[in-house]
């Protein structure tokens, strides 16, 4: 039996050399400095000796050390794929997908978007000159359906492979199917930890090449008591930083967004109240949907004198490396999907990380020189409570999406597919279900033509559907609309604190005749369109101007995405039980009921959920809703609701919802909320 190979390094002696180079540099040299001094140029020639030599190759070296930015660039520049095939690597998050094509087309002295691009869901930043292209690791997936041998690339570098994203993992069983067929072509699998036999192993025992890191100790300190609100905590430990600690950046790790923009609020108002001024302290958030110019800002140089505050959610663990970063500050929590397959049931939790994770945070600290981490929990807590590593993201997910992508690649046999870690069987059953009931597949499994429609929009197989069914109701351009706005996240309204009422009042004109959450959004989307787009009518109505150009974006290529699968454009902006029943089909899984105790109890596989107190219908409490997501904070919320008629679940999934079960529903609480007239009639 082979065993784990370890591939033999040569070291040529460079750095010294280098650091004459920075004292010397002018902008360009600079470039080429800087990237000199990364810890995997000195195996830039065993690197591409090992490609040459080998069909699969797995690298591991700390974050920081180069892997992103450095190799496709090596692969480039030693003429893999000559003049006309691509270097293709892919990242888990947009993000990093932006700013890394951004650095190294800086670095290649080349306009982004040319010679080196990059590829996100809605957005295509390259051109047919493209030679090293970044992509999210969606989109590669997505790639395979247009193009199943990936013969546009000579070398693909499946990055971050330790995050093991679902995507990611699926990845894996394709590139590695290619590789049988495309012997010609190369194979890279990096990740930043050490566990990489396990890759190795997967991929037929393929090499493994380790760039050898450069480490500086990293002082670990805890909280001796656990903190009740971290938020809080955290506030108070870059303040304490900030006014005791020698010079140096700080890294926070927050949950997300609304976590970050806690965090600086806070942070403002307490160095506002002090009496005597501190030094400058420059705060830089870093989260998805910020937008790029403003991601800029986490790599600007701290000027003398000043700190700089990275508040940063999980990117900042291995995908984006700042320098400069001496503190970091570990809550020790992030965002988290979870799944219940027995329920169905998909939401966004905060959990604890995993001690591998506290590790790689903690290791941002000493990546140029010695620091500190901060752990705002006990030694106990990570010891007793932390688990050693994080489940691998498709043994946690919903996987519909998943499973109708890879039915449309013609993989049918899912329960043989090669994954690396399988996920569970009820879950893989429960997708084939869901997408039986949503039509996309027929009883036999196979893709139908729905299926196949639904397979071309990169959306979550329940707004695909949703769109698809607009056709019969001839609502397209409204319920196209409304997938766009719910595609934006929940960034659309903002609240300013000093104009709270203002701004409520200024939403509240979107909720008129309490319509919904989502014909709000399509309500909103439309008035800004009846403005010409206008960033003073975003101004007045408190709505985010930033989102309502990207669902703008993604309503052009949707759009485009429509009249491919012939979908005829129709237009009934007064039809609103038309786009409900729309929104019906796709969601019908998302049917919740209301209690007397006034919570709401999911139909199927039930729950007790409450309406999110965002949501236009909050107050209103109508009997039957169906919803568009669930988040958990104190309790389990469903976010973005609207109010259904029982009878269109018989007339819209009779194959899932039966007349019986949703009169005997009635019947109960008719009783149950005594005198109140059901307003459900069936014949
Ligand atoms: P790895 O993938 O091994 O974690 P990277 O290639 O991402 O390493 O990072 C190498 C270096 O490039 C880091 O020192 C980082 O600071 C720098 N870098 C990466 N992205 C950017 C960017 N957008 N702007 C400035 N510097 C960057
Ligand atoms: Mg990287």
């Amino acid at each position: 039996k082979s065993e784990v190979k370890e591939y033999d390094l040569v070291y040529d002696d460079q750095i010294k050399f280098i650091k004459d180079e920075i004292m010397a540099g002018d902008g360009v040299a600079k470039i080429e400095a800087d990237r000199k001094s990364l810890p995997i140029f000195p195996y830039r020639e065993s690197l591409i000796k090992a490609v040459e030599d080998h069909q699969v190759v797995v690298i591991v070296g700390e974050t920081g050390s180069g892997k992103t930015t450095q190799i496709p660039q090596y692969m480039w520049e030693a003429g893999f794929g000559g003049k006309t095939q691509k270097i293709g690597c892919t990242q888990p998050r947009r993000v990093a997908a932006m700013s890394v094509a951004s650095r190294v087309a800086e670095e290649a002295g080349v306009k982004l978007g040319h010679e080196v691009g990059y590829t996100i869901r809605f957005e295509d930043c390259t051109n047919d000159k493209t030679r090293v292209k970044y992509m999210t690791d969606g989109m590669l997936l997505r790639e395979f359906l247009g193009e199943p041998d990936l013969s546009s690339y000579a070398v693909m570098m499946v990055d971050e492979a330790h995050e093991r994203t679902l995507h990611t993992d699926v990845l894996f069983g394709l590139v590695k199917d290619i590789a049988r067929f495309r012997p010609e072509i190369k194979l890279l699998i990096s990740s930043a930890t050490l566990d990489a036999e396990k890759f190795s192993e997967y991929f037929d025992f393929a090499p493994i090449f380790r760039i050898p890191g450069r480490r500086f100790p990293v002082d670990i300190l805890y909280t001796q008591q656990p903190e009740a609100d971290y938020v809080d905590a955290t506030v108070v430990t870059v303040l304490q930083i900030h006014l005791t600690q020698p010079e140096g950046d700080i890294l926070v790790f927050c949950t997300g967004q609304e976590e970050i923009e806690s965090c600086e609020e806070l942070l403002k108002t307490r160095i506002h109240e002090m009496e005597k001024k501190p030094p400058e302290l420059i705060i830089a958030p870093i989260y998805a949907s910020l937008p790029s110019d403003m991601q800029a800002k986490i790599f600007e140089d701290t000027p003398k004198g000043s700190r700089k505050v990275v508040l940063a959610t999980n990117i900042a663990e291995t995908s984006l490396t700042i320098d400069g970063i001496k503190y970091v500050i570990d809550p020790g929590f992030c965002k988290q999907k979870s799944y219940n397959p027995r329920t169905g049931m998909e939401s966004l939790v905060v959990t604890p990380t995993s001690q591998a994770s506290a590790l790689q945070r903690a290791g941002r600290a000493g990546r140029t020189s010695a620091g500190k981490c901060f752990r705002l929990y006990t030694a106990w807590s990570f010891q007793n409570e932390l688990d050693p590593n994080t489940v691998p993201e498709i043994q946690r997910t919903n996987l519909g999406n998943v499973v109708l992508m890879l039915k449309s690649l013609g993989i049918n046999d899912l329960m043989h597919f090669d994954f690396m870690d399988p996920p569970p069987a009820e879950t893989l059953l429960r997708a084939l279900e869901q997408l039986y009931a949503l039509g996309a597949l027929n009883d036999r499994g196979e893709l139908t033509k729905l299926g196949r429609k639904m397979a071309e929009f990169p959306l979550d197989p329940m707004l695909s559907k949703t769109l698809c069914a607009s056709d019969k109701y001839k609502v397209s351009d409204e319920v196209m609309t409304i997938c766009c706005m719910l595609s934006c996240g929940n960034t659309v309204f903002y609240r300013p604190k000093d104009k709270l009422q203002l701004a409520d009042h200024a939403h509240k004109s979107f909720h008129i005749g309490n319509v919904g959450d989502h014909i709000a959004l399509l309500n909103v989307y439309n008035s800004w369109r009846d403005a010409d787009f206008s960033v003073t009518w975003c101004y007045e109505n408190f709505v985010q101007q930033r989102t309502m150009k990207t669902a703008r974006d993604i309503r052009e290529q949707l759009e485009k995405l429509l009249e491919r699968v012939e979908i005829e454009p129709s237009s009934n902006t007064n039809d609103l039980d038309g786009i409900k029943k729309c929104i019906t089909s796709g969601f019908f899984y998302h049917t919740a009921k209301l209690q007397k105790n006034g919570s709401y109890r999911t139909v199927k596989n039930p729950q007790t959920v409450a309406i999110h107190p965002s949501s236009g219908l909050a107050k209103e409490l109508p009997r039957w809703v169906v919803y568009f997501e669930l988040v958990y904070t104190s309790k389990e919320y469903m976010r973005q609701v609207i109010e259904i008629k029982p009878e269109w679940l018989v007339e819209i999934a009779p194959h899932y919802y039966k007349r019986k079960e949703i009169e005997g529903e009635t019947i109960k609480t008719g009783k149950a909320a005594a005198g109140k007239k059901s307003d459900v009639v069936l014949a």
